[in-house]
């Protein structure tokens, strides 16, 4: 068993604590909401329990397909022991249709098609608002090399094909999702969370968000939508 350390970090979604081993550290998976840069802010029932295991899902989704990513173990509801990696600070975003700041900077209609995925890069900076930089800039401030964003990128593209092929399963389209990536014993793993938290589902047939934008966009239904996501993901497995 593992014990519970000092509170590391807490940020909008979770909080993360060291463990007697400097190795790994405890994900805490909350029900608070926040958007539009913490202008909004709510509470989302359930949110936690659900993130908690969706991540789960698909962290053991990547490692099966070979994406080395920093989940360890199932805690409780809400708990989940990674590795404690020392996160690079740059949101990768891969889009597969256009939506939320995409739609809005470039004047794409919400929905049209990517193709190729857009893969975009952020400052995980809350006081410049997350602005999004390019491989140059994330060099310059000697935030990664490229090398680096090479692998990172090329992860990320691979971690979409894992992703849709498994969401389409369910009647589920990604539209998009960010990853943070983490250096561990000088190797680059994913890491954070992969929930609806931080990624785009919608429902195949009618195009409704299943994620966060219920949230945002005031659609209602958002406890229910967090519950159907999990429903949907766990009772594929049980048909397995
Ligand atoms: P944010 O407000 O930046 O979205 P979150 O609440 O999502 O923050 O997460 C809290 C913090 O935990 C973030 O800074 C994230 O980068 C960090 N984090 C995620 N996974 C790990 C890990 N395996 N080791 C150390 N820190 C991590
Ligand atoms: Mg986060």
């Amino acid at each position: 068993m593992v014990e519970m350390g000092k509170l590391l970090t807490e940020g909008k979604g979770k909080r993360v604590y060291a463990t007697d081993d400097p190795g790994k550290a405890i994900v805490y998976f909350k029900d608070e909401a926040m958007a539009f840069h913490g202008l909004k802010r709510g509470r989302i029932l359930g949110k936690g329990e659900v993130n908690n295991a969706v991540s789960r899902q698909f962290f053991q989704l990547l490692a099966k397909n070979g994406i080395e990513n920093h989940y360890l173990e199932h805690l409780d509801n809400r708990q989940s022991l990674v590795r404690r990696v020392e996160i690079i600070p740059v949101a990768v975003k891969v889009r597969n249709r256009a939506a939320g700041s995409l739609a809005a900077r470039c004047g794409f209609p919400v929905g049209e098609k990517m193709e190729p995925p857009v893969v975009e890069f952020c400052l995980k900076d809350d006081e410049l608002d997350n602005p999004l930089v390019n491989t140059t800039h994330i060099r310059a401030m000697k935030l990664a090399t490229s090398e680096e964003l090479a692998q990172i990128t090329q992860t990320a593209l691979k971690v979409n094909d894992i992703l849709t092929e498994y969401m389409k399963e369910i009647n589920i389209e990604v539209i998009d999702f960010k990853l943070e990536f983490g250096r561990y014993e000088g190797r680059i793993l994913v890491a954070d969370e992969i929930s609806p938290d931080t990624a785009r589902f919608w429902d195949a047939r009618t195009h409704e968000p299943l994620d966060i934008d219920r949230f945002r966009r005031d659609l209602g239904n958002v406890e229910q939508a967090y519950q159907e996501l999990l429903h949907r993901m766990m009772g594929m497995d049980d048909a397995e």
